[in-house]
C-alpha cells in the first residue's frame, strides 16, 4: 500500500524561476510572478512579487469577501472560510471549515 501522504515536489528552480510560498508552485519569475518597485533611501529596486500571479488575484479576490463570526472558535474569518449551508439563513455553515474538521475528528476518535 502506498503511503496517503501527499507528494513534496521536487523542484528544480533555475534563475528564472521562483517558488510560491503559498501554492508551492514554481513558476517563471516574468510571467508566473511580475515584479515590484520597492522603494529605497537609495532609489527604487525592482523585486519579484512574493506571491505568484495566481494567489494575489486569489487574495484580492478574498479580500472582498464578507466577514463572518465562527461560532466554535469565536474568530472572525472570511466567508469563504465557511461550508455552504443552504439551512442556514446567510447560506453558509455556522461554524468555519477548520472547526468543522476538527470537531469531525474528535467524534471519530472516540
Ligand atoms: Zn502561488
Ligand atoms: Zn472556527
Amino acid at each position: 500500500m502506498p503511503a496517503k501522504k501527499k507528494k513534496v515536489k521536487e523542484a528544480v528552480i533555475s534563475e528564472n524561476d521562483r517558488q510560491c510560498p503559498k501554492c508551492g508552485d514554481v513558476k517563471d519569475k516574468e510571467k508566473g510572478f511580475g515584479f515590484r518597485n520597492l522603494r529605497r533611501s537609495d532609489g527604487i529596486r525592482v523585486a519579484v512579487q512574493p506571491w505568484c500571479r495566481d494567489c494575489r488575484k486569489e487574495s484580492a479576490r478574498a479580500s472582498k469577501l464578507p466577514m463572518k463570526h465562527c461560532k466554535s472558535c469565536e474568530k472572525p474569518l472570511r466567508i469563504n472560510l465557511f461550508a455552504k449551508n443552504k439551512k442556514n439563513k446567510d447560506g453558509y455553515s455556522a461554524i468555519c471549515k477548520v472547526c468543522k474538521k476538527s470537531n469531525r475528528k474528535k467524534k471519530a476518535a472516540k
